[in-house]
């Protein structure tokens, strides 16, 4: 299979080039990403590009699709689903293709350049992609065809493309006048680039940030392993002694854990929570009041009230009203078990002798020692259980049970960072599904966090079914000396989350490229990743896979029973932090009024509101909260709490009928994961699950019932 994807696109590659003069041949050979890609699955050839290319191939990306527009628009022949909606859909390959790489290399693997061409681009690919949205005659032709859309007697998956295409228009602005296209316009290129400054803004002042000790006495609490850790991090940094902790959060968390010395602590946790709010170049205060209010211009323009009425248009929630009615109804009883955590650690404090209140800089280090006390339980007695490798095999052991695939390392596949591994994913029956990139490990040249990427959808063209590439990135503690990445549980589920994202993209069984894989609504792209953290913690899924790395026992069954009585500890903490996080993005994107006041003001009076407890704070507060202001989860980070109802509900079909019943895992992937977004997320599930969805299960999971 592989040779042959190989052959077949060399001979593309010098059949074009012996019909070309040889000036157009030395071009594609300069510029990969001009020609087709001659590697193994033709995955994009990493080393070949230099960062100068992207800017080329976005020109003539975007010089081609332009051309590819005129020529639907002067079609002689009336408007057809064909001749307009799907080669509409087929226009910007070159375009799409270069984005993409270009994209995912900026998370991944970025550099001072590829920073530089992302502000320079982005004005000019928003200016793009409004000339195609506010395309006068384009939207005509668009409309005539919409609105014959009962007689053309389309399928399931060629409707809701013409019903999506209608839509996107009409929500770009094609039906404004031309006064207010110009408005749009400058309002979609001001925040395209700042949405790039804020994530650069965070990342340059998370890598700003360094405790360096040097003093062994500043080490005290710390297992040996985070210690070993924090020299490893030190020698990285030229250090030739001493230990370094930085924001990165496999150096941050255990540092808070465990580190006996208060004072440093406080550092770290300030360090990490005033990122962009350091009054420094890095500041990223007044970017999100001009992003606050251009969103709403935006959202006026188009006719809704509020950023978020026009954001949630798309989802599953349709109106904030309904958000807000999910959040309200689990917020109070979150913070009342908060409330009582908090108290626990005060107690556990006062006893030590402690004359101080809980800071949130204390919170994780007294939750260790309690949950010590608690449940004899240690985030170190576990890690030795979750070495990276034995957790990826657990995993790929899961997907096999669940629905017959495997996995093959292959070398030959280019990959973009040396770290970076490359698989190939089978079915059952041997037959390719696509490739997969595992990026584990954390970088000064990546973001934080974790998420999962497509280099290439799957799609049909010309009836032949074009492969998916998929990637999930992850930022996990790294190898110490002779010590593989020991995770901790947080990671390990992290790890199986990503990897449920993954499957929807490789199972995607779509005609269309945009309709394809995870281009669902938010709030429903989180159910098929969060499902899949229900098998990382199942007793018996542990047992497989959960060995410790210097003997290759399994778990003990007394540390299993010691972390399900354990499950929901600190969970009002969690919760709360994660609420208070989504109250604070609904608050940000519903507001009707141009924002002038203060961004801190603003946060703290909408953290008030909830009445949110002074030792915790939001997961992400507004300054570096990357996932609304440079991500796309603006009036969208709800989403995770809104697909957990449902992937507990969806999980529970699976505890009714078995962790891996082939029958209802055969399902889940016909009914839900190869769908992508061709239906409506919500007969999707009813199609799996047999009816609507019901909170019941996730309540109980959460003990909020
Ligand atoms: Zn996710």
């Amino acid at each position: 299979m592989k040779n042959f994807s190989i052959l077949v696109l060399l001979a593309v590659f010098f059949l074009g080039a012996c019909q070309q003069p040889v000036k157009k041949n030395t071009t594609m050979i300069k510029n990969p990403l001009l020609g087709n890609f001659d590697t193994p699955f033709g995955v994009p050839p990493f080393s070949k590009i230099k960062a100068t290319d992207y800017q080329e191939a976005f020109k003539k990306g975007i010089e081609q699709q332009n051309a590819e527009i005129e020529k639907i628009v002067n079609n002689p022949n009336a408007p057809s689903f064909s001749n307009t909606i799907e080669s509409l859909e087929q226009s910007g390959k070159l375009l799409n293709r270069t984005n993409t790489i270009f994209e995912n290399i900026l998370s991944a693997n970025t550099s001072d350049t590829l920073q530089k061409i992302a502000k320079e681009e982005a004005p000019i690919l928003s200016a793009h992609a409004d000339n195609i949205l506010m395309n006068r005659q384009l939207f005509k032709r668009i409309n005539a065809v919409y609105q014959q859309k009962g007689n053309l007697k389309l399928n399931t998956e060629q409707n809701t493309l013409l019903e999506k295409t209608y839509k996107r228009f009409v929500r770009g602005g094609a039906k404004l006048s031309a006064a207010d296209k110009e408005k749009l316009k400058e309002i979609n290129g001001k925040l395209s680039v700042f949405s790039l400054q804020f994530g650069d803004n965070v990342l340059a002042d998370n890598n700003a940030f360094q405790l360096y000790l040097t003093d062994k006495e500043d080490l005290a609490g710390l297992p040996p392993s985070v210690v070993e850790a924090a020299a490893q991090t030190a020698r990285n940094h030229g250090k030739t002694s001493g230990w370094m902790f930085t924001l990165n959060k496999p150096s941050l968390i255990p540092f808070l854990q465990y580190s006996a010395r208060r004072d440093l602590r406080e550092k770290m946790f300030k360090g990490y929570i005033m990122r962009g709010d350091n009054n420094n170049q890095n500041d990223n205060k007044a970017i999100v009041k001009q992003m606050v209010n251009l969103r709403l211009q935006k959202a006026k323009l188009l006719g809704y009230p509020t950023f978020s009425d026009y954001v949630l248009e798309n989802s599953m929630a349709k109106t904030p009203q309904n958000v807000f009615k999910l959040l309200g109804q689990i917020t109070p009883a979150a913070m009342n078990m908060a409330r009582k955590e908090a108290a626990s650690l005060q107690k556990l404090a006062n006893a030590e002798g402690s004359h101080f209140k809980i800071q949130p800089w204390d919170w994780w280090y007294y939750t260790e020692k309690l949950r010590k006390q608690k449940y004899n339980l240690d985030d170190a007695e576990l890690r030795p259980y979750f070495a990276l490798e034995n957790v990826r095999k657990g995993l790929f052991k899961v997907l096999q049970k669940l629905y017959g695939i495997s996995f093959k390392l292959n070398k030959d596949i280019p990959v973009y960072q040396k770290d970076v591994r490359a698989y190939e994913v089978h079915e059952a029956d041997g037959k390719l599904i696509g490739i997969l990139y595992m990026d584990f490990y954390p970088r000064s040249t990546k973001q934080g966090g974790a998420w999962m990427t497509a280099y290439r959808k799957q799609y049909r063209e010309n009836g032949k079914n074009i492969l998916p590439v998929i990637s999930v990135n992850y930022n996990f503690t790294k190898p110490a000396g002779d010590t593989p990445a020991l995770l901790s549980m947080d990671e390990v589920e992290t790890m199986f989350h990503e990897m449920g994202h993954a499957l929807h993209g490789l199972f995607s069984q779509c005609q269309y490229e945009s309709l394809s894989g995870t281009s669902v609504p938010r709030d429903f792209v989180e159910m098929p990743s969060q499902i899949m953290e229900n098998w990382a913690v199942e007793p018996s899924v542990l047992k497989s896979y959960a060995k410790n790395y210097k003997t290759g026992k399994p778990i003990p069954d007394a540390l299993i029973r010691k972390m399900e009585a354990s499950s929901r500890f600190n969970l009002g903490f969690t919760l709360t932090e994660y609420l208070a996080a989504s109250w604070l993005d609904m608050d940000w994107h519903t507001i009707t009024k141009p924002f002038t006041g203060k961004v801190n003001t603003f946060e703290k009076e909408a953290m008030n509101r909830i009445h949110l407890i002074p030792e915790i704070v939001p997961r992400y507060r507004s300054t570096y909260f990357n996932h609304i202001f440079s991500g796309g989860y603006a009036s969208g980070y709800y989403s995770y709490v809104w697909a957990e109802v449902i992937d507990a509900d969806a999980y529970q079909a699976f505890k009714e009928n078995g962790l891996f019943d082939k029958a209802t895992a055969t399902r889940f992937r016909n009914d839900i994961l190869s769908k992508g977004g061709t239906e409506d997320p919500m007969k999707l599930f009813k199609a799996f699950r047999g009816r609507a969805p019901k909170p019941d299960a996730y309540l109980k999971k959460k003990g909020l019932k």
